[in-house]
């Protein structure tokens, strides 16, 4: 890769100079951001981005730009000095690039963005600056604390906790800000919150006024320790609080009792473990996260085109002579449209077969390929659907079922044995993604992991595989504090078969369900 900084100074001065973006980041949750935020990031040619700032904005940001980490500020070995930064922003825009600067928050509050700017300015460099949610604001509103409030204060500072306020030229003024202020935020404040807390009392502000700090706010990780300035300081050290917190001191924290909304949350606190693959994941993802889950997705299945499309394009040419064509998982439907328009063909290629599904999400896909399902059984297995065609009788009719290269046969065999001629292609195949063997074994042992969820046999079995544990008590010991959440009786048999216990399973089988079945687990 060229290094920019070569470009700038080698080339001659480009035609047009380059815009430096100063972002706000927004406080932790990526939703967050600004709508001007994320257009700028998905228009950048650069991105700096910060330890704070959420790495999951990244997806925003085109596959062509360059992203540079900038780093924690005042550790570790891949960072930058600040000096270092602001040469990054200047060469980039001497080199005609559109930059992003990405910051935690907002740039303007303790975030160094005045100072970057400064230096543009000398270089004359243009620029714009994109406010964001301060993390203030939203560790209060995560916390359940409005951080103004008629009844209790009218004023707020927000107030740097870096500066060690035993320091004789300290430049805060602890007289004023302990008494003349109604709410106080501290940035920064965990190292110093002993002294913080003591200065506050000493300068005459109550020792039981409330407290609360923060800890990664609006994030799934988010946690909150309340206290008074007596006690607080003592207390974030019993829970291990480590920064990145807030402080906020004041009446206003006294309201958390009643309106404490974020971590009241079903999920909230529970970490989820998601082994779907990628591109099926997000609807749980999404669900599990809507009721307040920090999901971990680790994908056990990856899908591959099959090793041929002969099969299937033999059976695309005379699809409208087959009296059913049944699509089993929701892979099919996505692996099979598109070959089918490769080939020139539409929804009509289907002619007079009726179509057959094998449960809600897969009608729901076909209906986005203008396909109406002709038959979903009351149970969304393999069986069920079986059930349902044998009932509506198969004997003597041609059926086709698109699926994965390896499959259950049971649905195939029920209807051979009813009298169908059944034919089967490969439209896919699953695969299990390797490299992350380590990563999983680690996260279910070291890290605390409240529910894996599996949505398929294979699922399970790929699983199982990477975790690569051959005792079956190991295997248990290793998922003692985790849950099983199997989505049906077929996946819960591959649990068991593998020495394991199904501690939630819903009864509809539908993604859903599986998640209205993991809150309830934890509401009894
Ligand atoms: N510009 C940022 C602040 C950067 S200073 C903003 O506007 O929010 C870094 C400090 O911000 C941290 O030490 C911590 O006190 C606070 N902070 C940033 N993100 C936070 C978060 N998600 N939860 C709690 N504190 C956070």
């Amino acid at each position: 890769m060229p290094d920019p900084t070569d470009t700038a100074k080698n080339k001659a001065q480009p035609a047009k100079t380059g815009k430096v973006y100063l972002v706000g980041a927004g406080p932790g949750d990526p939703a967050l951001i600004t709508v001007r935020g994320r257009d700028l990031l998905s228009r950048a040619e650069v991105v700096v981005y910060d330890y704070l700032a959420s790495p999951k904005l990244l997806r925003y940001v085109p596959r062509e730009a360059e992203l540079i980490y900038a780093g924690k500020r005042g550790g570790g070995k891949h960072t930058h000095t600040q000096e270092e930064i602001n040469q990054i922003l200047v060469d980039h825009a001497l080199a005609g690039r559109n930059v992003v600067r990405l910051k935690g928050g907002d740039p303007f509050i303790f975030g160094r963005g005045g100072e970057e700017l400064e230096v543009l300015a000398e270089h004359n460099i243009p620029f714009e600056v994109v406010p964001g949610v301060t993390s203030a604001t939203a560790a209060a509103t995560y916390a359940g604390v409005p951080i103004t409030h008629r009844g209790y204060t009218s004023s707020v500072a927000f107030i740097t906790g870096h500066e060690d306020p035993t320091k004789s030229e300290t430049s805060i003024d602890w007289d004023r800000i302990a008494t003349g202020i109604g709410t106080l935020v501290f940035y920064m404040g965990i190292k110093n919150l002993p002294s913080i807390a003591t200065n506050l009392i000493r300068a005459g502000r109550d020792a039981k006024t409330p407290v609360v700090v923060v800890r990664w706010a609006s994030t799934p990780i988010q946690r909150s320790v309340v206290g008074t300035l007596a006690d607080i300081a003592d207390r974030v050290k019993a829970e291990g609080i480590t920064p990145p917190a807030l402080v906020v001191v004041g009446e206003v924290v006294k309201l958390r009792d009643k309106i404490n909304w974020f971590e009241k949350r079903p999920l909230f606190g529970k970490r989820v473990m998601v082994t779907r693959t990628r591109e099926q994941a997000s609807e749980l993802v999404n669900l599990l996260e809507e009721q307040g889950a920090d999901v971990l997705e680790r994908a056990t299945i990856a899908i591959q085109p099959p090793e041929s499309w002969e099969p299937l394009d033999l059976a695309l040419a005379k699809l409208h002579q087959y009296d059913w064509v049944l699509f089993t998982s929701l892979n099919a439907v996505q692996n099979f449209f598109p070959r089918l328009h490769e080939q020139g063909k539409d929804a009509r290629a289907f002619g007079r077969a009726h179509i057959g599904v094998v449960g809600s999400a897969t009608a729901e896909a076909l209906r986005g390929y203008g396909l109406l399902a002709d038959l979903v059984p009351a149970k969304f297995t393999s069986e069920g659907l079986a059930a349902s065609l044998v009932g509506a009788g198969v004997a003597g009719k041609s059926i086709l079922i698109p699926r994965a290269a390896k499959a259950r046969e049971v649905l195939t065999e029920t209807l051979e044995q009813a009298g169908a001629m059944v034919e089967t292609v490969p439209v896919y195949q699953n695969v299990r993604p390797t490299g992350y063997e380590d990563q999983l074994r680690q996260e279910l042992t070291e890290e605390r992991v409240d529910v894996v969820t599996f949505t398929s046999s294979s699922t399970v079995t790929n699983f199982l595989h990477m975790l690569n544990e051959k005792d079956p008590r190991k295997l248990v010991e290793l998922l003692k504090n985790t849950a099983i959440a199997a989505i049906g009786p077929i996946t819960g048999q591959t649990v068991r078969k593998n020495g394991l216990a199904v501690d939630i399973m819903p009864a509809t089988h539908t993604i859903p369900d599986l998640v209205e079945a993991i809150v309830r687990h934890f509401a009894s």
